[in-house]
Parts: structure tokens; C-alpha cells; sequence
């Protein structure tokens, strides 16, 4: 029997089919947990041990506001290799530069990612934290035309090329219409401005205006419409 001291609000009566629906759930959490334990698939977690020898992505980047260019060493782990779980993980990375001036804050933002690497689970969302990274004295413009709000930020791109790379992150495909779109547009509008300064680095038009979507220097004026010629971002849809 059991005593009820507390004033009865609310009640439902069991019924067989939920307790057969309880034991079913729980049946398939254990057999997934028993499933993980004996199917031996390495999960990436901080007890992994650094094997000797890693593979190693070198990423250089050269900034107009430091006079030395960076070099970002992404090291990565191959988890269950050779089997069909198999996966390749960051597992740490390295900043080296000439440049001593922000040495100590290099190496603790380093230590710190490749920390958030080997815990394992999702890293991805380091991507966007970085990329979100805004410099006060003002960004700069790659070459190419795209605009840095920071080093940090670009650092984040460094990371979400080298994720795309080893497969952790899709790259954003653009469906097969909207790329020959913006290759008709692009040629359509480079055929009318054809003095264009053929020693201009970037690869989009002269005027070309700063997309806000993609943070390139490639919206021009379309048919009366403001069109990116970098991701195909329209103000007319
Ligand atoms: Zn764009």
C-alpha cells in the first residue's frame, strides 16, 4: 500500500500498452550502450593518448596589418582506422610567426582549441565563435576581396577549411541553377565594364559592394537588382 499525503491533482490510469512502450525504451537504450562497448569504437575523448606521429595540415596566413605572415599547423587523429567507423579528428594545433607581439595570447588560444579538440564530441561550433571575432581598431581586406573583421576570425576560416577538408563540416554546395546564374551574370556584367584594371587582384568587378551574407566585395547592380556575384545572395530572391 502506499500513503498519499499530498493533496491528488491530476491522474491517469496506466494502461498495459504504455509499461510495454516504457520496457521497450528502455531495451533499446541498453543495447545501444552494450552495442558502443563491445562494437570497440574508439570515441574521441581527453584519455586518448597522442600517438607518435599525427598528420599535419600547415595553413599560412598573411594579413596586410602584421608585416609577418602566421602559419597555423592543424594536427589530426585517425580513430578506428581501418574499420567503418573509421574517422579522422583534430586533435591539436600550432600557431607559428615571427611576429612575438601577441605570443602569449597565441599560446593560450592554441592549448585552449586543441583542449576543446580532444574532449571530443562536436568542435564545430569553435568555427563560428572565432569567425564572430571582431577587431575594434577595424579588419582588413584579403586579397581576393574578402573582408576579415580579425586574425582570430580568419583563424576560424583556417578551421572550417581544414574541417571541410577532413569531412567534419559540409561544404555549402549552391544548387547547379544558381551557380550558372551567377556565372552568366558575372560574364554578362564583366562584357559591359570591360576597362576593368587588369591589375586588380580581386576576381569580382571594380565597385563592386561588400555582401553582407558572405562578406566579399561582389554585389553589384543586376537588372535593377543588388546581386552577389560571390554566393548569389539577391536582394529580389
Ligand atoms: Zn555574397
Amino acid at each position: 500500500m502506499i500513503k498519499i499525503d499530498k493533496k491528488i491533482t491530476k491522474y491517469r490510469v496506466e494502461k498495459p500498452e504504455d509499461r510495454i512502450a516504457a520496457e521497450k525504451a528502455a531495451a533499446a537504450v541498453s543495447a545501444e550502450a552494450e552495442r558502443r562497448k563491445e562494437s570497440k569504437v574508439i570515441w574521441m575523448h581527453e584519455k586518448i593518448e597522442r600517438p607518435d606521429v599525427l598528420i599535419g595540415s600547415t595553413y599560412k596566413i598573411k594579413t596586410p596589418v602584421s608585416d609577418h605572415a602566421m602559419y597555423v599547423t592543424i594536427n589530426d587523429i585517425v580513430l578506428n582506422e581501418g574499420t567503418a567507423n573509421e574517422q579522422r579528428r583534430p586533435f591539436e594545433v600550432f600557431i607559428n610567426s615571427k611576429n612575438l607581439d601577441h605570443f602569449q595570447w597565441i599560446v593560450a588560444l592554441t592549448r585552449i582549441i586543441s583542449a576543446v579538440f580532444r574532449k571530443g564530441g562536436d568542435v564545430t561550433f569553435l568555427v563560428d565563435e572565432l569567425k564572430a571575432v571582431f577587431d575594434p581598431r577595424g579588419g582588413y581586406w584579403q586579397t581576393g576581396g574578402k573582408f576579415m573583421p580579425s586574425i582570430i576570425a580568419e583563424l576560424g576560416y583556417v578551421i572550417e577549411k581544414h574541417l571541410q577538408f577532413i569531412g567534419l563540416l559540409k561544404r555549402p554546395e549552391m544548387d547547379e541553377d544558381r551557380k550558372k546564374l551567377i556565372e552568366e551574370k558575372k560574364a554578362e556584367y564583366e562584357s559591359r565594364a570591360k576597362q576593368t584594371d587588369a591589375f586588380a587582384k580581386s576576381h569580382f568587378p571594380d565597385g563592386a559592394q561588400l555582401c553582407l551574407k558572405c562578406s566579399t566585395a561582389a554585389v553589384v547592380m543586376m537588372d535593377g537588382c543588388m546581386t552577389c556575384l560571390s554566393c548569389g545572395d539577391s536582394k529580389c530572391g
